[in-house]
């Protein structure tokens, strides 16, 4: 396996990174996640455009353009075998060898970028969905910014684990639904999709943004509205999406069935039409 590692492909065995790097010692930098299908990269726009407002909001210099961006990335899928595949992709403001919170005037970014296969979501998933659990969201409060900071986010995985469930949807210190734990939540409640509206409380998903358009094209009902921890309850369905899952359904919440315990019929709907819009992009 090849990694993109400063300019250069290196085996993945090989690639070294400094121990002054600032993205290991104080977790400053920010990533992406990029889904690849049939070698081509899905919402390539809408998460080059991410990243650059991650890197702008940490005042972390952007290295690239957006045409190298491009090519470092093609590359790097045509180096690999698989057909589909997902991107991670890391800039950290870079090397400093005297510690200080406060980064030096102009530093190199290390670019950082490795591709894996992309594996569908099994079919017992989708035949039976995923238990989940509300926990507290404890992260802190520019959850917008796609930083490789990711302890909260650990530690609230590994929490939903230890209580036997597959996931946790968080809960702000406003009583208010945030997202889950590495993605977005919407419910379903008397045939209306609903999610949380973008805000420095939640990352803003590409998953998210291409669901949203596609309920809209087929003028399904949607809504971009808080949720409180009890409407969440009383939904009819609920998911979690990302670049890597695309959309799960949630079938059990707290121990309790979510709707009849089933996945959802309007997540059943959504599904088709979202893997018709995969389709049309690949033929495109
Ligand atoms: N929210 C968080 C905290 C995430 O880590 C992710 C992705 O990993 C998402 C939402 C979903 O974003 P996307 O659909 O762009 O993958």
């Amino acid at each position: 396996q090849t990694v993109y590692l400063n300019g250069q492909f290196v085996p993945m065995t090989e690639s070294q990174i400094s121990t002054q790097d600032r993205g290991f010692l104080f977790g400053d930098g920010v990533y992406e996640v990029i889904p690849v299908y049939q070698k081509q990269l899905f919402e390539f726009d809408a998460h080059l455009e991410r990243l650059k407002n991650s890197l702008q909001a940490t005042s972390i210099l952007n290295p690239l353009t957006d045409a190298e961006w491009k090519k470092l990335l093609d590359e790097l899928i045509q180096r690999h075998p698989w057909e589909d595949q997902f991107i991670y992709l890391q800039v950290t403001r870079g090397i400093q060898m005297v510690r200080d919170h406060l980064p030096a005037d102009c530093m190199t970014p290390t670019i950082y970028a490795y591709t894996n296969p992309l594996k569908p979501v099994s079919a017992d998933i989708i035949e039976n969905g995923i238990k989940i659990v509300t926990l507290e969201d404890i992260r802190w409060l520019r959850c917008d910014i796609k930083a490789i900071t990711l302890l909260p986010n650990v530690m609230m995985k590994l929490a939903a684990k230890q209580q036997g469930a597959d996931d946790a949807i968080l809960i702000g210190r406003d009583g208010l639904v945030s997202e889950g734990s590495a993605s977005n939540v919407f419910m379903v409640k008397d045939g209306t999709l609903i999610t949380p509206p973008n805000s420095h409380k939640i990352l803003p998903g590409i998953t998210r943004l291409v669901i949203e358009k596609v309920a809209q094209n087929h003028q399904i009902p949607l809504l971009e509205a808080d949720i409180t921890l009890d409407e969440l309850l009383q939904a009819d369905e609920i998911w979690l999406t990302s670049s890597t899952k695309e959309a799960l359904p949630i079938t059990q919440l707290d121990g309790k069935p979510v709707g009849n315990g089933r996945p959802g019929q309007i997540w059943q709907l959504l599904r088709q039409h979202y893997q018709a819009y995969k389709a049309d992009f690949l033929n495109a």
